[in-house]
């Protein structure tokens, strides 16, 4: 049995010893600076508020667990949560959000005026337009919930020493052997950093830049009310998004939290208690909308309130998973009580079996692009997060500030031909451009919906068109690059990938990184350069993270993202086009080919693929040759009629096509069979996976539906119904400009027929539909 060590015991420390000892690893000590159970953290002051709903599905899956658990162990109070609407925007906003939880299988519904003043009385009635009511939802009791999982911990082995603050972790290689406090040594073969707010100090100690900031949120107690302490504790926790204020009571009073003020971030290093003085000042305004919302606070007024601290991350997920260069260094930090014991369970069987259950891309500790570690960079985007908390969001809406950050070599050509930007990664990617707008395919795209509206323009289905018709320049660049090379290369790739890679040089091959279950992690286009060298199109940093990790010291592991630049020549046109400006380029090398060639004078690598089932190359060169390979070819495309594209046009095109993108339509949590993409799993070799994968059974299947109506453009995580049942979740959708169908992407079960789609309230008819609903032939793309 593995020696654990936990930094922490605030609540994440205690569930998570509970969790691992419950799985047998009984080994294991937890550590506090404090003198008790979740007394030094933020742990020690949370009312305990649990909202279970979230656009995000693990989020709202740790949520499940902890109101599950904590009911069992008799440390929850399942009394309801209410969100309620003042205003259209919201109450519209709301039908989404109860369309997320029946998605992420949370019973909800949404309730009129009457019935919202009914569950919570001190209202003022007139001012409610509907509520959200999620009859699951309820008060965590945080302390007692770290009590009792310690003390389960502690019958199986557990220990807990407090008055131990870490101040070194101990290293041997790339090994965790074990943490020094100011007194002591505690061996260990694992660490686990639960230090909460503090992270980024742990962190420190073993070069991890831990991107959170510890941030003041102000809590209040009032005054007595005037209703009786049992009518109070039976009215639903409460959330009044617009004005960033939640409420629960307390006995006869009631406790607000505000996130209305301005953030207030402390550095993690100058934290010396958790809770601040009070800053009255900064609660005003709150305490106006309180009062307006719940006219009896006038009379009870302020009691008492603190500046409570806890963590905020840039992009609001918790920060789970091991270090990538030190083995046994993990970390469970920005994790609220609410997805408290949701995220000890997934840690543990992390720890324990290799592996979470659900997918975790979104919270894991090395999602992070270098540029969302710069600590400017984590202040800001965590501060804009605190303001954005309770905030309505469009899926589509990007950051505002800091942008710029990452350009590539075509961003001044695409400025010139008014490109409306959106962000991703630090990228600043176009999704149309204005320059397009008096093309004259305009005409066909059908009107939509004003959410679907939002972040779009008709311009893409003006580009989606002449990409099928002409040729279009796509900017591919902000697609994650690797270079795998070395003596081992061949067999390394072999062993972590689904699809035969030993292949010629010269041959380009699509296959998937497989996790332990046999889950899809990943989905990869290799190009075979030479014997030793292969370019790796990947999905993102988890993917440098994992093949790095699993690289013998033979193989090289490069991200060349950066300093090279991608262009996508697609359409019909594209080799004519490059025909009169290449000698060196075989045009007719077939599809799923690379060769080295020279485009005039930009020396490039070219790929004869596309991800929007067209006709043509991935042109790759060097950073410093960009703004010359797109000059180029735009010269020699002007009689072909080229145009610049965005990626409104692209995720149209490609959905058309049918071809999946990991971390929206696949996951771990999905075998590749079932996503539709057991055509890259070749049975005949060994690899990363492949027993677990053998032993998988499955039910549901990712589904191609058309939807009827060609304006309810669907935006994704909408819950799917089959006679009147909710039974799946749409992951992708887009208008087909080019087939005229309005496709959803869909996990259901098997073998359903018709089923409706939830939007905004509405139920919205939709079909199966045989895929790919273009080109099924292949005759585009093989030109
Ligand atoms: P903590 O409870 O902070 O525990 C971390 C522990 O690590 C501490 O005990 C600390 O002493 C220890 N530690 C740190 N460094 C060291 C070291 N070097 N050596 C030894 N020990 C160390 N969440 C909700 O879900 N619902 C709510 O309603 C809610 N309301 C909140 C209201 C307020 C006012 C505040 C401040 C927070 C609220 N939260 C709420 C957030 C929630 O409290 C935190 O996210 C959660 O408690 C974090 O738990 P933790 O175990 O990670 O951290």
């Amino acid at each position: 049995v593995p020696r654990v060590v936990l930094v922490g015991a605030g609540i994440v420390g205690c569930a998570l010893a509970d969790e691992l000892t419950g799985r047998g690893f009984t080994d294991v000590t937890v550590l506090d600076q404090a003198q008790g159970l979740a007394a030094g953290g933020s742990s020690s002051h949370a009312p305990g508020l649990v909202f279970q709903t979230n656009s995000c599905r693990s989020m709202t899956s740790f949520a499940r667990y902890t109101v599950e658990k904590y009911t069992a162990l008799g440390c929850f109070d399942q009394i309801g949560g209410l969100e309620i609407a003042t205003s259209p925007e919201r109450l519209a906003d709301l039908t989404r959000r109860h369309g997320w939880a029946t998605s992420w299988g949370v019973e909800s519904r949404l309730v009129g005026p009457d019935e919202v003043a009914e569950l919570h009385p001190l209202l003022d009635r007139e001012l409610i337009l509907g509520g959200f009511l999620i009859p699951g939802d309820g008060l965590a009791k945080p302390v007692v919930a770290a009590e009792v999982q310690a003390q389960r911990a502690g019958e199986r082995g557990a220990r807990f020493v407090f008055g131990q603050k870490v101040v070194a972790v101990e290293t041997a290689g790339d090994r965790v052997i074990g943490v020094r406090t100011e007194t002591d040594t505690f061996p260990a073969d694992i660490v686990v950093s639960c230090a909460g707010m503090w992270g980024p100090v742990l962190g420190e100690m073993v070069g991890l830049s831990i991107p959170l900031v510890p941030m003041a949120h102000q809590y209040v107690f009032t005054g007595d009310v005037n209703a009786s302490a049992e009518a109070l504790a039976r009215q639903p926790i409460l959330r009044h998004q617009e004005a960033d204020l939640y409420f629960r009571s307390h006995g006869q009073a009631l406790g607000i939290g505000a996130y209305g003020h301005r953030p207030m971030p402390i550095a993690a290093r100058d934290i010396t208690g958790s809770e601040l003085p009070f800053t009255k000042e900064d609660f005003e305004a709150s305490w106006e909308s309180a009062v307006e919302l719940i006219p009896a606070l006038a009379e009870a007024g302020v009691d008492r309130g603190f500046n409570g601290l806890f963590s905020f991350t840039s992009d609001g997920m918790p920060l789970l998973g091991e270090h990538p260069r030190l083995q046994g260094f993990w970390v469970a930090e920005a994790v609220w009580i609410t997805h408290s014991a949701g995220v000890a369970k997934a840690m543990a069987e992390w720890i324990v079996d290799g592996q979470p259950e659900l997918d975790l891309h979104s919270s894991d500790l090395n999602r992070f692009e270098q540029v969302q570690l710069a600590p400017d960079y984590v202040l800001e985007r965590s501060c804009q997060n605190f303001v954005e908390v309770y905030d309505l969001l469009h899926p589509l809406q990007p950051m505002e500030s800091p942008r710029p950050i990452r350009t590539s070599p075509f961003y001044g050509r695409q400025q010139e031909l008014g490109a409306f930007f959106l962000e991703a990664s630090g990228w600043e990617r176009p999704h149309w451009y204005e320059a397009n707008a008096g093309l004259p395919e305009v005409a066909e795209v059908p009107e939509r919906n004003e959410w679907a509206s939002r972040y779009w323009s008709p311009i893409c289905g003006a580009e989606a068109l002449v990409t099928r018709r002409r040729v279009a320049l796509f900017d591919m660049t902000p697609l994650k690059r690797l270079e795998v090379s070395g003596p081992g290369a061949l067999e390394f790739l072999q062993r972590m990938t689904t699809n035969n890679l030993n292949r010629k040089p010269g041959a380009v091959v699509y296959t998937l990184l497989l996790d332990e279950q046999g889950g899809v992690r990943s989905d990869l286009t290799i190009a075979r350069l030479d014997a030793n060298t292969f370019q790796v199109g990947a999905n993102g940093n988890l993917d440098l993270e994992w093949l790095a990790k699993h690289a013998p010291n033979d193989v090289y592991v490069k991200d060349i993202t950066a300093g090279t630049c991608c262009i996508g020549l697609w359409g019909p046109k594209a080799r004519d086009l490059l025909n009169e400006i290449s000698h060196t380029l075989d045009v007719q090398k077939g599809y799923f080919t690379a060769q080295k060639a020279f485009i005039k004078n930009v020396p490039v690598t070219a790929l004869r693929l596309s991800y929007v089932g067209e006709f043509g190359w991935e042109l790759y060169t060097t950073a410093d040759m960009g703004a010359k390979l797109w000059d180029t070819l735009w010269e020699a495309g002007q009689k072909h009629g080229v145009i610049a594209a965005g990626r409104g046009a692209f995720n149209s095109l490609r959905l058309e096509k049918g071809y999946r993108s990991w971390g929206t339509d696949v996951t771990t949590e999905h075998d590749p069979f079932e996503a539709g993409l057991g055509f890259a799993v070749r049975k005949d070799k060994e690899f990363l996976g492949k027993e677990a994968l053998e032993r998988r059974t499955s039910t549901k299947k990712l589904t191609c539906l058309t939807i009827d109506d060609p304006r309810q453009v669907v935006m994704g995580s909408e819950p799917v119904f089959h006679q009147g049942e909710p039974v799946g979740y749409v992951t992708s959708a887009a208008y087909g400009y080019t087939t005229g169908l309005n496709i959803a992407y869909a996990w259901l079960p098997a073998g359903v027929d018709e089923v409706e789609i939830e939007y905004f309230g509405q139920k919205v008819k939709a079909r199966p539909a045989q895929e790919p609903l273009f080109d099924p032939e292949m005759k585009r793309l093989r030109g």
